[in-house]
């Protein structure tokens, strides 16, 4: 790892450049779609995985925000299509249609705009079929953590109901340059889940709601909703949000009706 970088690392974009080939490999031998289906990088940086990825897909693009990656990436792949794009912005329907077909989408994600971007990939399912993203594992052991422990919350039940959340491995901070404070996990997201059958905003607002005094009970915590006389389903008032599976908040949010809801009293 004595490589120098082409350019310096910008702590603001979340620069830290994988340079281990191993773990590239393996991260890029986690993406399960065929090699004619569209595949997206996001990030691309200094180049760890593009090549791989660009020598096994046909259909395959990038989206950068870095101009100077952007230049870099096109000097040494000239193949393949970098959009130079801040991700949040980029429209994957519009992605999807171009490519020809829902996206797997892989990643060594920025630390900074990790959950952004997250609920951007879950508000676009449909125009996504997978992802395998390299995050802090901390954040990875929230997404599929299990009721009734410690890393149970929002984005454990968020995520879980619109995808099928699996932690495939840990990366050492060794392997990054510069060297991240935190540790790193590869996390596969599966959206190929059927619609959950509640408007996702309301959704969300409950989900939150309930979760916003992990302490509480959830009388409490939706006291915006009991307050204004909605009853909850029986014996839920006394229970906490991290005791109830994901799927009981679905039926929480079909029961309280859609209100501007982001306190807990
Ligand atoms: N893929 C490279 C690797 O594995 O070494 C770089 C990973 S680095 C952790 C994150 C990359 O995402 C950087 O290249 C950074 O410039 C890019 N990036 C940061 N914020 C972005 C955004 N909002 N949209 C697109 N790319 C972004």
């Amino acid at each position: 790892m004595t490589t120098a970088l082409p350019f310096t690392p910008r702590k603001s974009l979340g620069q830290h450049f994988l340079c281990d080939p191993n773990v590239a490999r393996r991260i890029v031998s986690a993406l399960r779609a065929p090699v004619a289906a569209p595949v997206v990088e996001i990030g691309p940086g200094t180049g760890a995985l593009t090549g791989l990825l660009a020598e096994r897909f046909s259909s395959f693009a990038a989206i950068e925000i870095d101009k100077r990656a952007v230049e870099f990436m096109r000097k040494e792949h000239p193949g393949v299509n970098v959009w130079h794009v801040d991700v949040l912005e980029a429209d994957f329907g519009t992605l999807s249609d171009e490519l020809g077909g829902p996206l797997h989408v892989i990643g060594n994600l920025p630390y900074n705009v990790t959950s952004p971007i997250l609920f951007k990939l879950l508000q676009s399912s449909g125009a996504v079929c997978e992802a395998v993203l390299l995050m802090q594992r901390e954040v990875a052991e929230r997404i599929v953590a299990t009721p009734r422990t410690k890393a149970y919350g929002a984005p454990s039940v968020l995520i879980q109901l619109c995808a099928r959340p699996e932690l495939l491995f840990s990366v050492s901070r060794n392997v990054f340059k510069p060297k991240p404070a935190v540790e790193s996990a590869v996390l596969r997201l599966d959206f190929d889940c059927t619609e959950v059958g509640v408007d996702r905003v309301h959704l969300t607002n409950v989900v939150r709601a309930a979760f916003s005094t992990r302490r509480k009970m959830l009388r409490n915590c939706l006291a915006t909703w009991t307050k204004r006389g909605v009853d909850l389903p029986n014996g839920v008032g006394e229970k906490r949000a991290e005791e109830l599976p994901p799927t009981s908040f679905v039926e929480l949010a079909r029961t309280l009706p859609p209100i501007d809801a982001d306190s807990c009293s």
